[in-house]
């Protein structure tokens, strides 16, 4: 099956940046998994990420910058029926949007989060993100950055996500195949994609990463907590795996909806409505 999601828009990614392959990765999904116009939505934050809208000729929203994930949790409370992504980048995520990122998580949304994890912000010509390493030199660290990074997987992990993978950008069908398994999940998917800003970070690489990720092996079992959080600490030489890291099954926020809205309402601070009932009489 094909379904055409080309616009007239022209790319104006840098040549080699990982957005290609993440941009190429959507496109075999959705003709794998027949996402197009009629029942799809995707949100964008601010940042090199954020130019995907203009690429996929699909539902979009980009929203403000952090901002991408309050805007997709948004859509799928409105439409259940919908695949909704969230692309967003490391420091759109974890530093603007942090807060929103630990809120969807814990309450589970149905939805999936795409998070271009270039480790810079790109867009502003190569600031320290929240994810570069300790040590990183940038415009806006010039002496080496003093913070430890975030590390996405534990920390959506911690946070509730209920689906968390990590992958490199140029592994284009894995990637698409990990997307088309988040969107089938029920609940808050995330998936790291380690994708090489190649015109200001020139640690993570194309190179770094080919030659030090690896893949989970095959009886790796994604359900086990514990051991999903020590695999996500691993990062080093030949160190780094990617793969579907944790898997557990829980309700969805927006499954349990109905259910909420079928209780009574309950008057939990009867003794305020009657001051307010006092001052109304004698105002
Ligand atoms: Fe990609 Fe970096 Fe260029 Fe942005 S600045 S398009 S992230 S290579």
């Amino acid at each position: 099956m094909t379904n055409n999601l080309d616009t007239p828009h022209k790319c104006n990614w840098c040549p080699g940046c990982g957005n290609f392959g993440i941009w190429a990765a959507f496109k075999l999904a959705a003709a794998k998994a027949g996402w197009d116009n009629t029942n799809t939505a995707i949100t964008a934050g601010i940042g090199c990420h954020g130019h995907i809208v203009n690429f996929l000729r699909i539902n979009s929203f980009e929203a403000l910058h952090g901002r991408s994930l309050p805007v997709a949790c948004g859509i799928k409370l409105a439409n259940h029926r919908l695949n909704v992504f969230a692309f967003t980048g490391d420091g759109d995520c974890l530093a603007e949007g942090g807060n929103h990122f630990l809120q969807a998580a814990r309450r589970n949304h149905d939805i999936t989060v795409i998070l271009h994890d270039n480790a810079i912000y790109g867009l502003t010509t190569g600031q320290t993100s929240p994810c570069s390493p300790k040590g990183f030199v940038s415009k806006s660290t010039p002496q080496g950055v003093n913070d430890e990074p975030i590390n996405p997987v534990q920390l959506a992990i911690v946070a509730g996500a209920t689906f968390v993978a990590r992958v490199y950008s140029s592994e284009g069908p894995a990637l698409a195949e990990l997307m088309i398994k988040a969107n089938e999940h029920q609940g808050f998917a995330v998936i790291q994609v380690l994708q090489p800003c190649v015109t200001f970070n020139k640690i993570y690489t194309h190179e770094f990463f080919q030659q030090n990720i690896y893949e989970l092996p095959e009886d790796y079992d994604p359900t086990d907590q514990s051991a999903a959080l020590l695999i996500a600490r691993q990062w080093g030489e030949k160190e780094i795996p990617v793969g579907l890291i944790y898997q557990s099954a829980k309700p969805a926020y927006e499954s349990q909806l109905s259910q909420i809205q079928d209780k009574p309402l309950v008057d939990v601070q009867p003794e305020v409505r009657d001051l307010q009932d006092l001052i109304l009489k004698y105002s």
